[in-house]
């Protein structure tokens, strides 16, 4: 079975303004406070170690997840001082695999990548099955459309460099 870790970091009720009867994040939790910027490096330099020890040809990612709260309720320059922590660990370890979703929607092909890609280079490239390069593209953007209706139906893959090594493939199938 493959495995999946996730990092957890709890931000007990922070960016929520509710008290939900059935919703005590500080019991549930079982950490009264949010976690601050320290506590979150601590948190996912603990996880890392425990996961690099168990990393074997089975496991398939680690993410790192906020929990216990409301992340999108958060104050913006907080949101993003969490996420630019979490992206430090996933620029620097290989065990930690970037948010992006890709989807093809009437040829255009849509790659969003998390919030702290923005500003970042990232060089995406498409390759046919015969391992031919047929696109490259360098964008800096979180959020990248691209018009694929010039491609025949058939299985591409397509590359992701993040830049600092990290390299990730996806396949893709145009119909
Ligand atoms: S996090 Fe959701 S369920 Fe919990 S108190 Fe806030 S609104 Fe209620």
């Amino acid at each position: 079975m493959k495995k999946h870790y996730n990092i957890p970091i709890f931000i007990t009720h922070s960016g929520c303004k509710n008290n939900c009867v059935f919703c005590n994040q500080k019991i549930i939790t079982g950490q009264p406070e949010s976690s601050g910027e320290q506590d979150i490096r601590e948190t996912i330099e603990k996880f890392i170690k425990i996961i690099s020890s168990r990393i074997d040809g089975n496991s398939v990612g680690t993410e790192i997840a906020f929990f216990g709260g409301s992340f999108t309720g958060l104050e913006r320059t907080q949101m993003l001082r969490f996420l630019k922590i979490a992206n430090e660990y996933i620029n620097e370890n290989n065990i930690i695999k970037p948010e992006y979703s890709i989807k093809l929607i009437d040829k255009q092909l849509i790659i969003t990548l998390s919030e702290e890609f923005e500003g970042c280079k990232t060089t995406i490239n498409l390759y046919n099955l015969l391992g031919e390069n047929l696109l490259e593209l360098n964008v800096n953007s979180s959020n990248v459309s691209i018009d694929l209706s010039e491609f025949m139906v058939g299985l591409y893959f397509i590359k992701l460099d993040f830049g600092n090594s990290k390299i990730y493939f996806e396949k893709l199938i145009i119909n």
